[in-house]
């Protein structure tokens, strides 16, 4: 599952299909050796003078079992080997973390999990589902559209797409026709079959169906090729398929867009259908329930509704911030100064626009050029920053320091913009303007892992404080790595130990830490269970050397510190999105743009109602004495989620306030008792200040 995952949070899908496409190599080139030393085998077996007599060989059970089977048998042999009950529910089996089509041969002495229709949860066994459901859809729209061109058709998060060329444009009403096609293929019944064939009769077979993105597939695919055929139609697929349509028991066409062949620009654009199917029809119920509550909770649609920020094309990608929504950014923006001052961290400011000087020596000038804002100006070019470090690694090389001064931790949330292309733009959650709680750790091997350590234990605090679940991922040295293997040992193991020390459950991630350095990247679960990619703790040796960052040791030598890149928010922009969602719009009170709205019941209340809005401060507090009716005014306070409303009329005191709180419960508080309850609501109040982990 840990391969699963790693997709998803990489979050586009064209790198989703760039790593499957890596599978189906990796996959190929394990099953090629597979077979290979199999052949091999049988070759000595039947070599004259020995005996020919059936091989067995021994597969592992979850429960630890062996089992024993013919040599080659396949997972659906072992299957049926176990019962037939199982082997009629089987949908995959999971080797190492690897899925494998029932159909393929298991190996000697490897441990295997077939899943079932039972695991309904279980995301590969979903990915089964949905990838055979792609390919009725594929089935379905080539019937009804004759001429159309079949691209590709994987599981995502939540479903299944496939892209597709019509020779005419269709329209959202087709997708209901389309829908109605594949339940009846549903009805029917399917079969998949699988066959290997060489790409030279591959490509033949897909240039006489004139479908030429298959052939280009077919060009560009590694290893034997292989295809999956249900009812009339057969796909170029690595599979793993299910045996039959029979688990899918519901399923659904959820949209339409536009997508480049590839994720091409310069390609041509095809049509995308998604869909989605489950194992059961209450599975599908849930989901549907859970993506209109996600729609409710939109942080586009709450932004407008609660009136924190709007968008305008006069700056793509760029909020403005309406004074509600800097309420929460200042909230934020407070936890940060607060929580780095208490951690150590000293807050530095550098300049929003450099030389491109400094980028050649960054190397961001080769890499992430395209990603720049860039000024010309006579004949020196400027670029205004996309990310903080260059500038603080700048300012660090300006003497030469003491080891005495480190760890020296900077701390700066500059704004830091991103050339960003328009189609991706998306609400808060991907913007160009990017304000990041960053800061860049200057600390020596041996301090590493009390540094990190410490901005483990920040974020944890940080993830409690929103009551998100955070997980950790662990992500190991790349083949294009930077530096020596003894290096990426200590280092590597320098951020395993704090992890551990911090008592953090983690995933690793082996090969996808940068070239520079092993990373921990920081994922939470907002309340719709949706996992979010967050901050990232990185460490780094090679940018600090390249911009001259030098400090002298206790030894009297010049050395070159670490330098741990963080951000625990991510970004600012990003997270408010994110919590809008998280928390529907309905903040906690400490964060609650307006915390309190007292209503007057008429004209002769308002200037009590004024006095006691005064009374109430420091807390956030509104006095609506609109026209509106009572009831209009107090409906008004629930649809802006605002924490407490106070209704003022003549029954009321400082001895006796009615008091509303959101969600509809009613209670009569003295206005002493009231400043009481307020006081517990903010998670820090003077003497309540959470302790640092040792
Ligand atoms: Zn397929
Ligand atoms: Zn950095």
């Amino acid at each position: 599952m840990q391969v699963e995952r790693r997709r998803v949070t990489l979050g586009s899908e064209l790198v989703q299909e760039l790593r499957r496409a890596l599978d189906v190599v990796e996959e190929q080139r394990h099953r090629a050796g597979r077979l290979l030393c199999r052949r091999s085998r049988d070759r000595a077996t039947n070599a004259p003078g020995k005996a020919a007599y059936p091989e067995v060989m021994k597969v592992v059970l979850p429960d630890g079992n062996e089992l024993d089977l013919p040599d080659g048998a396949t997972g659906l042999e072992a299957a049926r080997a176990i019962g037939p009950k199982l082997a009629e529910q089987a949908v995959l089996v999971r080797s190492n973390g690897h899925v494998r089509d029932l159909r393929l041969p298991l190996t000697d002495g490897e441990p295997i999990q077939i899943l079932t229709t039972r695991d309904r949860d279980d995301p590969d066994a979903l990915a089964v589902l949905r990838h055979s459901s792609a390919h009725l859809l594929a089935e379905a729209v080539r019937r009804l559209y004759p001429g159309v061109k079949i691209a590709i058709g994987p599981p995502i998060e939540n479903g299944f797409y496939y892209d597709f060329d019509f020779p005419e444009p269709i329209h959202e009403h087709d997708l209901e026709r389309i829908e109605a096609e594949v339940k009846r293929e549903l009805a029917e019944g399917r079969e998949w079959t699988r066959d290997e064939i060489a790409a030279e009769d591959a490509r033949v077979r897909f240039e006489g169906g004139d479908e030429p993105y298959k052939v280009e597939l077919v060009d560009t695919a590694e290893g034997p090729i292989s295809l999956y055929t249900q009812g009339d139609f057969t796909d170029l697929c690595r599979g793993p398929h299910l045996l039959n349509s029979k688990p899918i028991k519901a399923f659904k066409l959820t949209g339409l867009a536009g997508a480049y062949w590839r994720g091409d620009e310069h390609n041509k654009q095809l049509t995308r259908i998604y869909g989605t199917a489950f194992f059961t029809q209450d599975d599908l119920d849930a989901h549907l329930e859970r993506l209109e509550e996600a729609r409710k909770r939109d942080h586009r649609r709450l932004g407008v509704q609660l009136d924190l920020f709007h968008l305008d094309d006069i700056s793509p990608g760029s909020p403005f911030w309406h004074p509600k929504g800097m309420v929460i950014w200042n909230t934020l923006e407070d936890v940060r100064r607060r929580e780095n001052a208490r951690r150590g961290y000293v807050e530095v400011r550098t300049p929003l626009i450099y030389d491109r000087l400094l980028w050649e020596k960054s190397g961001h000038w080769e890499k992430f050029r395209e990603h720049m804002f860039l000024i010309p100006e006579g004949d020196r070019t400027y670029s205004i920053k996309p990310m903080n470090c260059p500038g603080h690694m700048w300012l660090f090389a300006s003497t030469l320091r003491s080891y005495r001064e480190l760890p020296l931790r900077y701390a700066e949330a500059a704004p830091l913009h991103r050339n960003e292309l328009a189609g991706a733009l998306h609400g808060l959650t991907r913007v160009r303007i990017v304000t990041q709680d960053d800061a860049h750790i200057f600390c020596t091997r041996e301090q590493i892992e009390d540094e990190i350590f410490g901005c483990l234990d920040y974020a944890k605090y940080l993830y409690d404080l929103f009551e998100l679940q955070a997980r950790f991922e662990l992500s190991t040295r790349p083949d294009n790595k930077l530096g020596t293997d003894e290096e990426w040992d200590f280092t590597e193991a320098a951020l395993q130990a704090a992890l551990e020390r911090r008592a953090l459950q983690y995933q690793l991630n082996p090969g996808d830490g940068a070239f520079y350095g092993p990373k921990i990247d920081l994922h939470m679960t907002d309340s719709l269970g949706r996992s979010w990619q967050m901050g990232t703790i990185q460490l780094d040796s090679q940018q600090p050397a390249r911009i001259g960052c030098r400090f002298m040791g206790a030894d009297n030598e010049e050395h070159t510190p670490y330098v741990i890149h963080r951000a625990l928010f991510g970004s600012l922009e990003r997270f408010i999105g994110i919590l809008t969602e998280h928390y529907g719009g309905a903040f906690p009170f400490w964060i609650a743009p307006v915390q309190v709205r007292i209503v007057p019941v008429g004209e002769s209340h308002r200037e009590a109602a004024y006095d006691l809005a005064a009374r109430l401060a420091p807390h956030r507090v509104e006095v609506d004495d609109s026209d509106e009716t009572v009831g209009k005014r107090i409906r008004n306070a629930e649809v802006e989620k605002i924490p407490f409303t106070v209704v003022y009329g003549d029954a009321e005191s400082d001895e006796s306030l009615a008091i509303r709180e959101r969600g509809g419960a009613q209670s009569s508080k003295s206005l002493v008792e009231f400043r009481g309850q307020l006081a517990t609501l903010s998670p820090w109040q003077v003497g309540a200040e959470p302790s640092l982990t040792p």
